[in-house]
């Protein structure tokens, strides 16, 4: 067989065909970026069908996301002797996907997709009710990250009472868990970490249907293993106890979701489970260039925690990657779009191209320039506009205001963030009716019986009217200062906020407001790309040659023939909370953000380019510390 796909041009090097036609018993592949990991696992799903070593109904093929299972069965069909009808019959897509079916399968009713918290807010809402119950304030509770949190615990198969806190905002979550988990229960809700978890409780309690499961599924190849986590683990272990045909693809120094539970232990030790598993090692890295290969390998060796595996790239070309210097975000997109306009000029093409980043409001300034270009691009469907985010949302509705005295939603929007009752909406809404006046005039009269309320209402009236005579940029400061937003930013955007904290959304929201002379045109501006963010999403799904907007995160597994990294400053990559919790003694936040990186930049297959901008954030950058040691050529 491998002598067919030989001469299709499907070759191997002596160790992947050892990976593709060693079929019996537990295999480990562990290997570097571009070493074919991937390819080797769809090879061999072939080499297995086409040799009669499994049924295509007895193989478990898992990828880590959906897009990379349609890409697999797109490239297996191009194999000789599959067809349509064999890969269809493969069990194949993500954890999630692939246990859900069989939750179904068992029991209808309770798994209905009807019943399923799809959206994070729905979640929230449960949360918050709990929260409510409780006694914590919805004003300063980060109940995104309490979410994220009990996530964790899910995924790590921690049940409530199991919660051991180590502060007192894991205590009040773990509350929040107990009361999150029972209340669901009660309304027969599910999130999608349940999927798992009540598939593990099937086949615990059901040994006989278990076994049933154990005859079916005769072997197990799983990509991306460094980020499998516990529950997915156990399952993986279960199901694979009478043959023990698990073949573990993965790569340690990929491993970036420990924030949801991902554990590349499960790799790394993936012999103790699995006696006597053939562990192959890959060096060989077929999809980059020797400049850039050498690249990665000097950024990752800099981690203690880490398997050691030196790549050797396949070819060279003479050409290093780029280091370049922007002055700030601004000039960093502009940069980027010229040269990727340039590159389109003389022939390539936008698929060609992939811009990567740390966190979504990082591409804020990228997403505008390409918004306002005619090239075609497209982004993850979760990904929210920048102009939407809370704190912005918040800021943005004082400018509102002024621009429309009535605009009723914006003061609904403002009260809260000024700690005011939102029942003085009602107030204001009897004031305007009975002064026949508008409901900013009414800010300044209203009667709430409360003289310390009654000023700041006034107050609020009075800036809100400034505003339109300032500069956008003065207009930010002036809400922050003069109004106290600045107070709501603390309390709000900062309990146990690690990823993007309000403050530091706002301090985007002046760079991007420095573009701007006044807020009416600000406000439209914002609009706009509000709107674009929506119709970018619905586009992208069917456009196929798109330039690629993307996290670090998203990208995984993929290749692209040149890659962008936007923002390598401390800061931004690695992340600030990162470097919190090094200066607090704990460093693996900060090899996880090192294997970012290095993500990022082994995507590349041709070209590669980091941007290291001298400002970010309105404050002066230091290039990130991951970039020490790199070739002074560069
Ligand atoms: P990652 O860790 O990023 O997921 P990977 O190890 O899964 O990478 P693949 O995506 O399978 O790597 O392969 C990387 C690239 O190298 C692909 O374009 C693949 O087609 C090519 N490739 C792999 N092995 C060979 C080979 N023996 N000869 C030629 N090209 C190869
Ligand atoms: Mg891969």
């Amino acid at each position: 067989y491998l002598r067919k796909l030989e001469a299709i041009g499907i070759r191997f090097d002596g160790n992947q065909e050892k990976a593709v036609v060693n079929t019996d018993g537990p295999l480990l592949i562990l290997a570097g970026a571009g070493s074919g990991k991937t390819r080797v696992l769809t090879a061999r799903t072939a080499y297995m069908l086409q040799e009669q070593k499994a049924n295509p109904q007895s193989l478990m093929l898992v990828t880590f996301t959906a897009k990379a299972a349609s890409e697999m069965k797109r490239r297996l069909i191009s194999y000789p002797g599959m067809d349509q009808e064999r890969i269809h019959q493969i069990v194949s897509g993500t954890f999630h996907s692939i246990f859900y079916k069989i939750l179904l399968y068992h029991s209808k009713e309770k798994w209905s997709s009807s019943n399923l918290l799809k959206k994070e807010w729905q979640k929230e809402q449960i949360v918050k009710e709990a929260g409510r119950a409780l006694g914590l304030d919805e004003k300063e509770f980060a109940y995104d990250l309490a979410l994220q949190q009990i996530g964790l615990w899910k995924n790590t198969m921690v049940l409530p009472r199991q919660v051991k806190p180590d502060s007192p905002w894991e205590e009040k979550t773990s509350l929040l868990y107990e009361r999150y988990e029972s209340s669901k229960e009660k309304n027969g809700y599910f999130d999608f970490d349940d999927m798992l978890i009540g598939c593990h409780r099937l086949f615990s309690d059901r040994p006989q249907l278990l076994e049933q499961y154990q005859a079916r599924f005769e072997h197990f190849l799983i990509d991306e293993f460094q980020d499998i986590n516990k529950v997915q683990y156990e399952l993986i272990k279960m199901l694979s106890a009478r043959t023990k045909n698990v073949c573990a693809v993965g790569d340690d120094d990929q491993s970036i979701y420990a924030f949801r539970g991902s554990d590349p232990s499960y790799l790394l030790e993936f012999e103790k489970d699995f006696p006597g598993a053939e562990i192959v090692l890959l060096n060989q890295n077929y999809r980059s260039p020797h400049e850039i290969v050498e690249t990665a390998n000097t950024i990752i060796s800099a981690n203690q925690q880490r398997h050691k595996k030196e790549m050797k790239a396949q070819y060279a070309r003479e050409v290093q990657p780029v280091l370049f210097y922007p002055y700030d975000e601004e000039e960093e997109a502009t940069m980027i779009l010229t040269d990727i306009q340039e590159r389109i000029e003389m022939g390539a093409s936008p698929e060609d191209f992939a811009i990567l980043f740390r966190t979504n409001t990082a591409s804020r300034a990228v997403f505008e320039r390409l918004a306002a270009s005619s090239l075609p691009f497209r982004m993850d469907q979760n990904m929210e506009s920048f102009y939407e985010r809370f704190m912005i949302k918040g800021m943005l509705a004082f400018f509102r205001l002024s621009l429309n005295e009535d605009h009723t939603d914006a003061i609904r929007n403002i009260l809260p963030s000024l700690f005011l009752k939102q029942s003085i909406f009602r107030d204001l809404q009897a004031e305007s009716i009975l002064k026949d006046c508008s409901m900013l005039e009414a800010l300044a009269h209203v009667r709430t019986g409360f003289a310390f309320q009654e000023q700041k209402l006034k107050k609020l009236a009075d800036v809100v009217r400034s505003l339109s005579r300032l500069s956008p940029l003065a207009a930010i400061e002036c809400v922050e200062k003069d109004l106290g937003y600045q107070d709501f930013i603390k309390k709000r955007g900062s309990e146990g906020n690690k990823w993007d904290k309000g403050s530091d959304d706002i301090r985007d929201l002046k760079v991007a407001a420095k573009n701007f002379e006044n807020i009416a045109d600000f406000v439209e501006h914002a609009d706009h790309m509000i709107g674009m963010n929506r119709e970018v999403k619905q586009a992208g799904k069917n456009l196929v040659k798109a330039i690629t907007l993307s996290t670090i995160h998203r990208s995984k597994g993929l290749e692209y023939n040149t890659v962008y990294v936007l923002g390598a400053v401390d800061g931004s990559l690695p992340h600030d909370f990162a470097l919190d919790s090094y200066r607090n003694g704990d460093p693996q936040p900060l090899e996880e953000e090192r294997r970012l990186l290095y993500v990022a930049v082994t995507r590349a297959m041709e070209k590669l380019y980091i941007s290291v901008p001298h400002y970010r954030r309105g404050r002066k950058a230091n290039p990130s510390r991951f970039l020490n040691g790199l070739n002074k050529n560069l």
